[in-house]
């Protein structure tokens, strides 16, 4: 199969201005958390396009086709237990049956079995015709060729797997967007396909902006930072599946900047700058991303992270989506995770794209003002009655990477949310393997 490539992840009608005019009170200045994710859900769409892979490379892709059971799983009625599979008609009434064969996995037995006689099945071995129940070798009493089965224990049925109980042959076995984790794999390998249809893996490049930005290796000066936002958005861009293009440390020059975002547009479907979007800037990031592309520039009732870039550059009939991502590494981290993430994840054809946010009894007095949404760094663990705990791990400035380290979610102090006191219950957003 060609791997063809996407050339746009973008609803074709709608300009960014478009796009804002349709939203509820919008406001680029002073937009809530769930307006953005509005707008970005209007603005990109599935990448179209599949391969086929081999289920070994299918890891962590996104499947491309609604796939139906060829077969049931498992394919015969067989036994879960070693035992002696019976007749189950007859319980409860206490049984002595006659061992007339044996049933072994991947051997099946084909004998009749008469009233009064068993046969020895091993785990995942046929049920022989006529036999329902099977008693596991711990409750039966084995003398010569009779067992003596604890018959008063034991229900018709039991220990049986029935064909078809995972999955039904003609049955949807997985749709269309799934993750493929490593549980849909082993199913797919149920099934025994061995090549899958997956979407295209969504091109990312990415580069950070900055006259007083380091790279490793380069000696330190007065007043430089070496570039950490490199390596945040390099690894959660992995952890999602993306194929990445590092494009380095752009310095706060017009030239520089429009050759950055000109051969980035060329090469991926989406641009991850971070740093030159806040107010007062040397603010060619911003006009550099005006004179190529649709950008809307946005600040964001948050914290971390309030100002953000957002919009498409154009490359010859191409165009990619635009991130324009503020400069402080927390607030990188924490715009990616709750606008970046879920909109890559819907170019990628992803079904679901939310995070699940657990309850935890917020250790300490939050403070927070209505009217924009708060992430927290936070630590969650279990208090002695079991229930979910949450402290935050100390400064949370948006410069203070150790924050993220430390912590395991985010609490998110939603827009309308007050002050949470102590004992309260508070939304987290766990890192789980993402971070
Ligand atoms: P800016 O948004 O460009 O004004 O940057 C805000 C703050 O984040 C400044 O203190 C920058 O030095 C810092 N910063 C920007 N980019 C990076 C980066 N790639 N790595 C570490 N810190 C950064
Ligand atoms: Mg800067």
């Amino acid at each position: 199969m060609p791997n063809a490539m996407p050339t746009t992840g973008f609803k074709p009608q709608a300009t960014l201005t478009q796009i804002g005019e349709q939203l509820a009170g919008y406001d680029p200045q002073a937009l809530s958390a769930d307006a953005v994710l509005t707008f970005l859900e209007q603005m990109v769409m599935p990448l179209e396009g599949a391969q086929a892979v081999p289920l070994i490379e299918a890891l962590d892709r996104v499947l491309a086709e609604n796939v139906i059971s060829p077969l049931s799983v498992p394919p015969h009625d067989n036994s879960a237990m070693d035992g002696y599979a019976f007749n189950g008609e007859s319980l409860p009434a206490a049984q002595n049956l006659q061992v007339v064969g044996t049933a072994l996995a991947g051997k099946a037995w084909h004998g009749q079995v008469q009233s009064g006689q068993c046969v020895k099945i091993m785990t995942g071995a046929i049920m022989p015709a006529g036999l329902d129940t099977v008693v596991a070798q711990e409750l039966a009493q084995v003398d010569g060729d009779r067992v003596q089965i604890a018959a008063s224990l034991l229900q018709r049925g039991d220990n049986r797997r029935l064909s078809g109980e995972d999955l039904m042959a003609g049955q949807a076995a997985l749709p269309a967007g799934t993750r493929l984790g490593p549980a849909a794999c082993g199913l797919l390998a149920s099934l025994g396909l061995a090549h899958v249809q997956v979407r295209p893996r969504l091109k990312v490049a990415y580069f950070s902006t900055g006259n007083e930005i380091l790279s490793l290796g380069e000696t330190p000066r007065e007043g430089a930072v070496y570039d950490s936002n490199r390596y945040t958005v390099h690894g959660m861009l992995t952890r999602m599946g993306c194929e990445v293009l590092d494009m380095g440390v752009v310095r706060d020059d017009p030239t520089l900047l429009e050759a950055a975002f000109v051969k980035a547009a060329g090469q991926a479907q989406v641009i991850i700058t971070s740093g030159g979007v806040s107010v007062g800037e040397a603010d060619y990031t911003k006009a550099m991303m005006k004179k190529l592309g649709d950008v809307a520039f946005w600040r964001i009732a948050m914290r971390p992270g309030r100002p953000m870039a957002v919009g498409r550059i154009a490359q010859g009939d191409r165009s990619a989506v635009m991130f324009g991502l503020p400069g402080n590494p927390v607030a990188v981290m924490v715009t990616f995770l709750a606008f970046v993430r879920p909109t890559l994840q819907r170019m990628m054809g992803m079904q679901s794209t939310t995070l699940p946010l657990l309850k935890a009894r917020s250790q300490e007095v939050l403070r927070k003002k209505p009217g924009r949404t708060e992430y927290q760094r936070g630590i969650v663990s279990r208090n002695a009655q079991g229930e979910l705990q949450v402290i935050i791990t100390g400064n949370q400035g948006s410069g203070v990477l150790s924050s993220m380290v430390q912590a395991n979610g985010l609490i998110v102090l939603h827009h309308d949310q007050a002050t949470a006191q102590v004992g309260d219950w508070v939304d987290v957003m766990m890192f789980d393997g993402h971070l």
